[in-house]
């Protein structure tokens, strides 16, 4: 006895969170009870109106401590014992139905406070009938019960503060995260900014100073507009990611059409860029999805634009419209023939300024944002961005979209 008692003691000084004192407790208390026939450690609760007891904890042995709801009687006023001060109840042979078909049928009851709302009962329960509890027995409850509310209450108050605090390091994470990528944004983009704003003065520069040609300077005047034209795209790029860092992609949701967002898009460049093969294949009957019809085209337009951008003339450019297996979402998809991404670099482009080493590439103006805004996008919307591709051969981009809302019709 005096060795389960000091277990006891040194079991619930060592929990972490409530739940835990609770059941290594209730452990203890089986050994402790054992030459009884313990089957049950139970916490009833008391419950006003109407007014009875809801059996709530409960261990029973081998399996984990439950969580269960029941509810008993209150137990009766002529059975109480009056020990040192306190109460126990003690039942011999109880003919309760609600208890005996958990095979209850004697137990020693006290009342203990677990926390300051509702005052619960300490239920130790046996199979056995008319179970004589010693006097020793039910001290022993009384003891138990105190230690188990003082270290129960204490385990709590701990507890919560330390998932308070947890909650705060979580937050205080987030922020510091928030401030690192603001602090890398404004790195990067002064860097990327520096190199157009060079080709444009130096190219300035030499039209100011220098005599040339007429076609010296239109070539001069050219390199100016591509580099100005780089310049405007990190811009605006740059206005749009550093506008979701601090305010999130605000969401415009509503009834979309995403077929007709498709064609839309690709007219439009149809009719821009002619020297391309621009076609789309929208499956039958999807169904209309509610998500944001600007955004979608935004990821679009940049897919469809990078396609245009790293393939040659005259090369083919499909996108696609599927759904997906299960049925669960839209796919979307843009194919091209073009320069392709070695496998090394595929795991890269979502990232912020990642461009290719590709000399194809850096040809090219970009600013190696515009994966990273789709993929942004894609995820705020609840889908998923993904790219195959082999070098020289051509890449397809991919993202889905959940069909969560019940469609609002069947095209
Ligand atoms: P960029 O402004 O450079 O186009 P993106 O974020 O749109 O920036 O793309 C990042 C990089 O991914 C590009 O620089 C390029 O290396 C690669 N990339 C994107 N789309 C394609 C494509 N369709 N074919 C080949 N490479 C691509």
């Amino acid at each position: 006895m005096e060795q389960s008692y000091t277990n006891f003691l040194e079991t619930i000084v060592c929990a972490e969170e409530p739940e835990t004192l609770l059941i290594d407790s209730f452990f203890v208390f089986f050994e402790l009870f054992k030459k009884k026939n313990i089957n049950r450690v139970q916490i009833w609760e008391s419950v006003s109106e109407p007014k009875e007891n809801s059996v709530y904890y409960e261990y029973c042995g081998d399996e984990p401590l439950s969580m269960l709801k029941f509810r008993v009687p209150v137990l009766p006023e002529n059975i109480k014992n009056y020990l040192e001060n306190d109460t126990v109840w003690e039942f011999e042979n109880i003919t309760l139905e609600a208890l005996n078909r958990f095979n209850i049928n004697s137990l020693i009851a006290c009342e203990v406070c677990l926390n300051k709302k509702n005052n619960a009962f300490l239920v130790v329960a046996s199979k056995n009938k008319n179970l004589n509890f010693t006097l020793e027995e039910k001290k022993l409850l009384l003891k138990l019960k105190k230690l188990l509310a003082k270290e129960y209450l204490k385990t709590e108050k701990q507890y919560k503060s330390s998932d308070e605090i947890k909650r705060l390091q979580e937050q205080n994470n987030h922020l510091r995260e928030q401030d690192r990528l603001r602090v890398n944004l404004i790195n990067n983009i002064s860097h990327e900014l520096r190199t157009p704003l060079a080709s444009i003065l130096g190219f300035s520069n030499m039209l100011v100073t220098k005599q040339l040609d007429a076609f010296s300077v239109k070539d001069v005047a050219e390199q100016i507009h591509q580099a100005a034209k780089r310049l405007s795209t990190l811009i605006t790029d740059f206005l749009h990611i550093n506008k979701a860092d601090s305010e999130g992609w605000s969401l415009n949701l509503e009834m979309c059409d995403i077929g007709e967002l498709i064609k839309q898009s690709i007219e439009e460049f149809s009719r821009l860029y002619k020297e391309y093969k621009i076609t789309y294949h929208i499956l039958e009957n999807y169904p209309i999805i509610k998500t944001d019809p600007r955004l979608i085209r935004q990821v679009l337009d940049n897919l469809v634009s990078n396609a245009i951008k790293y393939s040659l003339v005259g090369s083919s450019i499909i996108v696609t419209l599927d759904i997906t297996q299960d049925n669960k979402e839209l796919k979307i998809s843009v194919t091209d023939q073009g320069i392709g991404i070695n496998k090394e670099e595929l795991s890269k482009i979502f990232d912020r300024f990642y461009r290719s080493n590709n000399p194809e590439v850096q040809k090219v103006t970009g600013s190696g944002l515009g994966l990273a805004i789709c993929k942004e996008i894609v995820v705020a919307l609840n889908g998923k961005i993904e790219a195959e591709s082999e070098l020289n051969k051509g890449s397809k981009f991919s993202f889905t979209l959940p069909i969560t809302e019940p469609s609002a019709g069947i095209l």
